[in-house]
């Protein structure tokens, strides 16, 4: 089952979760996400060292602390999501890539902003899911809301902002992203979902208010760049059945179609879903899905979960 068992030099596309960067519950301090970072970067390094690693990321709690600071300097006119992104891009690409660059003397790494483009007619438009910023509890929550004109969804046993996440259709740097690769590159890219952009009708490119998921983001990009694996990590050890009951337990490996006939929360497990479902119907490669702390051992297929086109 271990892939790094079957394939000499693999290409991997890692896919890191912003609540794996910050714990839940963690204040978002620069220090806790120092030392987070320091410690995914450690294990993805291993990794790196023998395999082509391109690493992407996500922004949830980032860029929702980013739209407080936004708002605090000017509430009346707020910083657009377009260009939070960008900087919660630039601030957490900077964290990884000195962070692995610690570990990988020896590696080239670059972070590259990246802008995907999106349909301006996506229904999320008109149906926020993802979730962005601090858990709140219910009653700091609906006052925020109130005051901010917030929507508002429960995550847990938080309340969080959410907002539009429409799909990723293309991502602008591809060919960028593809030499880099080719120059033996540790590229950092699709950061926080990339920065979601439309087409005008003159051909221009314009920024959009939303966020891309990363999960769905990271999917397209293993696509685009034939990534022979595509591993998600995030803050649990797998995708759990009976999640939220005493009696939960990790899936260990499953097929596509049955996983596509489970139901799952939207804005969390549910993009991870489609996202390694997507590229294994795509490539007919695996995608593995589990706990940052496990990396080594979800590659080596003893932890985590393993969806691939048939078991
Ligand atoms: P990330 O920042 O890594 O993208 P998310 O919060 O978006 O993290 O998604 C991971 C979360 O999904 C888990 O921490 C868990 O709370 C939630 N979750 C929902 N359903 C499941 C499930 N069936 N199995 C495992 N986790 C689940
Ligand atoms: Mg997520």
């Amino acid at each position: 089952m271990g892939i790094l068992r079957e394939i000499n030099k693999v290409r991997i596309v890692i896919a890191l979760g912003g609540n794996a960067l910050l714990k839940r519950g963690e204040a978002l301090t620069i220090d806790a996400q120092k030392e987070n970072a320091k410690r995914a970067c450690k294990l993805i390094a291993e990794v790196a060292r023998s395999h082509q690693v391109t690493l992407t990321h996500g922004n949830g709690p980032q860029v929702g602390m980013l739209a407080l600071q936004a708002a605090s300097h000017d509430a009346s006119k707020p910083y657009p999501f377009d260009v939070l992104d960008a900087e919660s891009e630039g601030m957490i690409g900077y964290q990884l890539s000195q962070q692995l660059r610690n570990f990988l003397s020896e590696k080239k790494i670059a972070t590259l902003l990246t802008q995907i483009e999106v349909d301006p007619n996506d229904s999320a438009f008109l149906h926020p899911t993802k979730f962005i910023g601090p858990g709140y509890d219910k009653i700091q929550a609906e006052a925020l809301a109130h005051t901010h004109q917030w929507t508002i969804k429960a995550d847990g046993q938080y309340f969080r902002r959410v907002i539009a996440s429409p799909q990723p259709l293309r991502i602008l740097e591809l060919e960028i992203i593809k030499l880099l690769l080719d120059a033996g590159v540790l590229v950092i890219c699709c950061g926080g979902g990339g920065i979601p952009v439309i087409r005008e009708a003159t051909g221009d490119y314009e920024g959009v208010e939303a966020v891309i998921d990363k999960d769905l983001a990271s999917s397209l990009l293993a696509r685009e760049i034939k990534a022979d694996c595509f591993v998600i990590l995030t803050d649990v050890m797998g995708v759990m059945k009976n999640w939220g009951d005493s009696f939960a337990e990790v899936i260990k490996e499953i097929a596509v179609s049955d996983l596509e006939a489970m139901h799952f929360p939207e804005g969390s497990m549910l993009p991870k879903i489609k996202a390694a479902c997507e590229f294994v119907k795509k490539t007919g490669h695996r995608a593995y899905i589990g706990a940052l702390d496990d990396l080594p051992e979800i590659l080596a297929g003893n932890a985590g979960t393993v969806i691939d086109l048939t078991i």
